[in-house]
């Protein structure tokens, strides 16, 4: 098989490493990739992820067997519609499916139709009726603008003056729509499954770690790490997540017309009134899939020929330890980044996802805010933070941080 994954990032270059490693896979393009991919053998293709024109007709010349979709954008911009129309192979949905994620507001209505547990929200186009209705609320509250807003639309307030501020910022230029919810305690984890005609096979669960600081501080990002499974929730807690939140949404999207193929990643949290959903993406998340895919022991592009085809897929997984992976960033990230930093050499008992990341006299050097992941795989959260962090530490990453904490609540 010859295998086109769209996208750039670290997630991009954890999927298309894993096709590498399948027997049925000869050639593996990235569209449009980053510098660093072509270390594990990938094709590079200067292709945006946006020009469905050009990866339409990249994938008809190149004789593309299977696509894989990344980022949620590309989802957006019908990048799926535009192979299915010339019967090409795509793993991702629709755009009408990809609303899901696309649209809070339209995730809200689907979770309350077909009774998907969630927070208790109401949705505003006005600014002076949203006010009025946090201020009757109060705090603690959160804001979600409407609309793709990669990661960076929603504010947890937990006094009124943020709430307020929050969606002044919103409705600044007079329009916008808001998303107002209830706040839920509870430990946070995502799940992610693979989704065709109402199949759904799920994938080991993981947590990120979204704020840019150790011990959580500092601003929301993209996700400063992960790791997978976490196994001080039961499996009880996953089974409900599949059946009062997976596979009503996916059965209640078949019956909008809106039948979903693809992963759908469901951002779940357990609260004392049991599991309820905070979102749902249509795609893998970055950085989970890093420490996802690595722990899929049989051949993703087997599986996902299956599944499409409606034949039960073979999907095994490491049954024993844990994957953990800490991202580095350049420094300013999130509000800034820095560019042209020299990447050291990352030593091969480390296994290494690069992201924002270039190349400069025949040397990667950073070109964006998430620079690149390790990730380890050891027996227990302990045992594996303090041999990865031990060899993250010899690197010359000058620059450059991360977090020193990925994993601490599994502990
Ligand atoms: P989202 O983009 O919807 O995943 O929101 C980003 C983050 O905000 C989530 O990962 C949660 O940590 C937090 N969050 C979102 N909705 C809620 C909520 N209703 N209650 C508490 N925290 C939330």
């Amino acid at each position: 098989m010859r295998i086109l994954v769209i996208g750039s990032g670290g997630r991009e270059h954890a999927i298309a490493k894993k096709f590498t490693q399948s027997a049925q896979v000869s050639e593996v393009f990235c569209a449009p990739g980053n510098a660093g991919m072509k270390k594990d053998g990938i094709h590079i293709v200067n292709i945006s992820e946006l020009d469905n024109e050009n990866l339409v007709k990249f994938a008809l010349n190149q004789n593309i067997d299977l696509t894989f979709v990344g980022p949620e954008t590309a989802l957006m911009n019908g990048v799926v519609d535009a192979f299915d129309a010339v019967g090409l192979r795509i793993f991702g949905p629709t755009k009408a499916a990809a609303e899901l994620e696309g649209s809070k507001d339209f995730a809200k209505q689907i979770m309350k139709k077909y009774g998907v547990p969630t927070a208790d929200y109401a949705t505003f186009e006005g600014l002076d009726e949203a006010l009025a209705y946090v201020r009757e609320k109060g705090a603690p509250i959160v804001i979600k603008a409407d609309g793709l807003a990669a990661g960076k639309g929603v504010t947890v307030a937990m006094d009124l003056e943020v709430a307020e501020a929050a969606l002044a910022d919103i409705f600044e230029d007079g329009r916008g729509k808001v998303v107002i919810e209830e706040f839920l305690d509870g430990e946070e984890f995502s799940l992610f499954s693979f989704v065709h005609e109402g199949k759904i096979y799920p994938m080991p669960i993981a947590q990120d770690h979204k704020r840019a600081f150790d011990g959580d501080k500092g601003p929301n990002t993209g996700g400063m790490g992960a790791y997978s499974p976490v196994l001080h929730l039961p499996q009880s807690v996953v089974d409900e997540a599949l059946e009062r939140v997976v596979r009503p949404t996916v059965a209640g999207l078949i019956s909008e017309g809106k039948s979903f193929t693809g992963v759908l990643y469901a951002g779940l949290i357990l609260t004392a009134n049991g599991v309820k959903t905070i979102e749902f993406n249509a795609r893998f998340g970055d950085p989970e899939t890093q420490v996802v895919l690595p722990r899929l022991t049989s051949d993703l592009a087997l599986a996902l020929d299956a599944i499409l085809d409606g034949r039960e897929p073979e999907l095994t997984w490491l049954e024993n330890g844990v994957t953990l992976g800490v991202v580095v960033a350049s420094s300013g990230y999130p509000a800034t980044s820095t560019k042209n930093l020299e990447i050291p050499n990352i030593p091969a008992d480390l296994n290494v996802y690069y992201a924002g990341v270039a190349e400069k006299s025949g040397k990667l050097v950073s070109n964006g805010g998430r620079v690149y992941l390790v990730s380890e795989t050891g027996i227990d959260v302990a045992s594996t933070q303090k041999s990865l962090y031990e060899k993250l530490a010899k690197l010359d990453n000058q620059g450059m941080f991360y977090r020193h904490d990925i994993g601490s609540r599994g502990l």
